[in-house]
C-alpha cells in the first residue's frame, strides 16, 4: 500500500520536507531557514544587536516593558522549564504542581533531581486545572512558596483556566511559574492581565523559529531574588541575566544560527500582527481540522471549550481494519506527519496546527485521512464506548 499513497499525491513544504503536524519541532518558513546561512561570532556587533533586539520584542509580546526581564538559555523546551523551577523555588521553598498531563508529571521529576519539596494537584488529563481546589490548598498550606502550571497541556491539548490561577494566586501572595511554551505567542498572555513571576517558552513551537533555545520572561523584582538558587550551572538564569546585563553576551556559546532565525521568525510573527494574528490562523486551522475529522466520524478527546487551538487529540477508531502504524505512515507518504497520543486516560493520537501551516495544508492532511480510510475499507468510524 506505501507506494500507491505515495505514488502521485504526495505534496511537500516549500523546502520539500513533509508538513509537520506535530508539537514541535514544527515546519518553519522558507525565510525562516534562509536566515541561518550566517556565521557570526559571539562576540560580533551584529549579532549582540540582533540578540539584544530578540529579548526586547520577547518582552514587549507580553506588555513587560520596565517590570519584566528576558533571559534566554540554550537547548530544547526542557532544558529552561527546568531553569525556571531551580532557579525561582528556593532550597526551603515549596512547589504546587497543577498536573493534567505529562509536562507537569515532568515538572514534578525536576523537583525530585533538585530534592525541591513539592505537592501535586492533579486533575484527569481531559479535565482542565479545579480553582476551587488551587484556592483551598493554598489557603491551608501556608508552606507552599510557588505554584506551577502548564497553559496549554500538550498531552491533550487542553486550556488551563491561566487567567483565574493567577488572580488565585496573587490573592495568596505566592509565586507563579508558566510553562507557556506550546501557548506563547499564539494565546493571550500579557502582564496586565496575568501575573506571574516567571513564564518559559521556546524558539519553535508557536513563534516558529528553529528549535535549540528557550527563553524565561521573568519579573524585575522576582529574579532579583534567586540570587544563589540555580543548583545547576548551565542552567542558572541569573547568572545568564547578569552576564548579559553587564556585556550583552551569553555566558557559553550562544546558538547563532538559531537566534538568526529566531529574528526572522519575530519579524513574520509581528508582520502577522502578533498574538492575535497568529493565535488566529491556528484557530482556524483547528476549527477547520476538527469539524473535518468529525464529519469523517472521529471523535475529540476534548470538549470544544477546553480546547486550545495549538494540537488535537482524536480517540483512536476501534474498527479492526484501522491500523495506526499504517494511518501513520500513510498520512507521511502524503506529505503530513502527525503524533502519535501520549495520554493514559485514552487510546488517541494528535494532529498539530501550528507551525507555517495554513488551511491549504489542513484541507489537504484531511483529504489524505479520507484517502486512507478508503483504503482501508472503512465506511464508518467506530469510537470506543
Ligand atoms: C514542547 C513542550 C515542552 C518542552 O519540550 P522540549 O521537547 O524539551 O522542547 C514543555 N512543556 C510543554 C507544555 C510543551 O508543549
Amino acid at each position: 500500500m506505501t507506494n500507491d499513497l505515495s505514488n502521485n499525491s504526495a505534496v511537500s513544504s516549500p523546502t520539500g520536507d513533509p508538513y509537520l503536524l506535530t508539537p514541535g519541532p514544527l515546519t518553519t518558513s522558507p525565510t525562516v531557514k534562509q536566515a541561518m546561512l550566517h556565521d557570526y561570532g559571539s562576540r560580533d556587533t551584529t549579532f549582540i544587536d540582533i540578540n539584544a533586539h530578540i529579548l526586547e520584542r520577547l518582552v514587549a509580546i507580553v506588555d513587560g516593558e520596565g517590570s519584566h526581564v528576558c533571559v534566554p538559555l540554550q537547548g530544547s523546551g526542557t532544558f529552561v522549564v527546568e531553569a525556571m523551577i531551580g532557579n525561582f523555588v528556593p532550597a526551603d521553598g515549596k512547589l504546587l504542581i497543577l498536573v493534567n498531563g505529562a509536562y507537569g508529571h515532568r515538572i514534578a521529576k525536576m523537583c525530585d533531581y533538585y530534592r525541591r519539596d513539592y505537592l501535586i494537584q492533579e486533575s484527569a488529563e481531559d479535565v482542565p486545572v479545579d480553582t476551587d481546589e488551587l484556592d483551598q490548598t493554598l489557603a491551608n498550606d501556608p508552606g507552599i512558596s510557588h505554584v506551577a502550571m502548564i497553559y496549554c497541556e500538550t498531552t491533550s491539548g487542553i486550556l488551563n483556566p491561566i487567567q483565574q490561577i493567577s488572580q488565585i494566586v496573587a490573592r495568596h501572595a505566592r509565586g507563579l511559574l508558566i510553562d507557556a511554551m506550546s501557548a506563547f505567542g499564539a494565546l493571550p498572555l500579557s502582564v496586565k492581565e496575568i501575573e506571574f513571576d516567571a513564564v518559559v517558552a521556546s524558539s519553535n513551537k508557536c513563534l516558529e523559529g528553529s528549535p535549540g533555545m528557550g527563553y524565561c520572561i521573568a519579573r524585575r523584582s522576582a529574579i532579583e531574588k534567586t540570587k544563589g538558587n540555580s543548583p545547576s550551572l548551565s542552567l542558572d538564569l541569573y547568572d545568564q541575566w547578569q552576564a548579559m546585563m553587564k556585556n550583552k553576551q551569553w555566558r557559553f556559546t550562544p546558538p547563532t544560527h538559531v537566534l538568526l532565525a529566531f529574528d526572522q521568525a519575530l519579524k513574520e510573527f509581528e508582520e502577522e500582527g502578533g498574538v492575535e494574528g497568529r493565535g488566529g490562523r491556528y484557530r482556524q486551522n483547528a476549527d477547520l481540522m476538527i469539524s473535518g475529522m468529525r464529519k469523517m466520524g472521529f471523535k475529540t478527546l476534548l470538549a470544544d471549550d477546553f480546547q486550545a487551538p495549538i494540537i488535537i487529540t482524536f480517540h483512536m477508531p476501534v474498527n479492526p481494519e484501522f491500523d495506526f502504524s499504517a494511518f501513520y505512515d500513510g498520512l507521511r507518504e502524503q506529505g503530513y506527519v502527525i503524533y502519535p497520543g501520549k495520554l493514559t486516560v485514552a487510546n488517541s493520537f494528535r494532529i498539530g496546527c501550528i507551525g507555517r501551516i495554513n488551511l491549504e495544508q489542513m484541507q489537504g492532511a484531511l483529504d489524505a485521512v479520507a484517502k486512507i480510510l478508503t483504503k482501508f475499507g472503512i465506511d464508518e468510524i467506530i469510537n470506543a464506548k
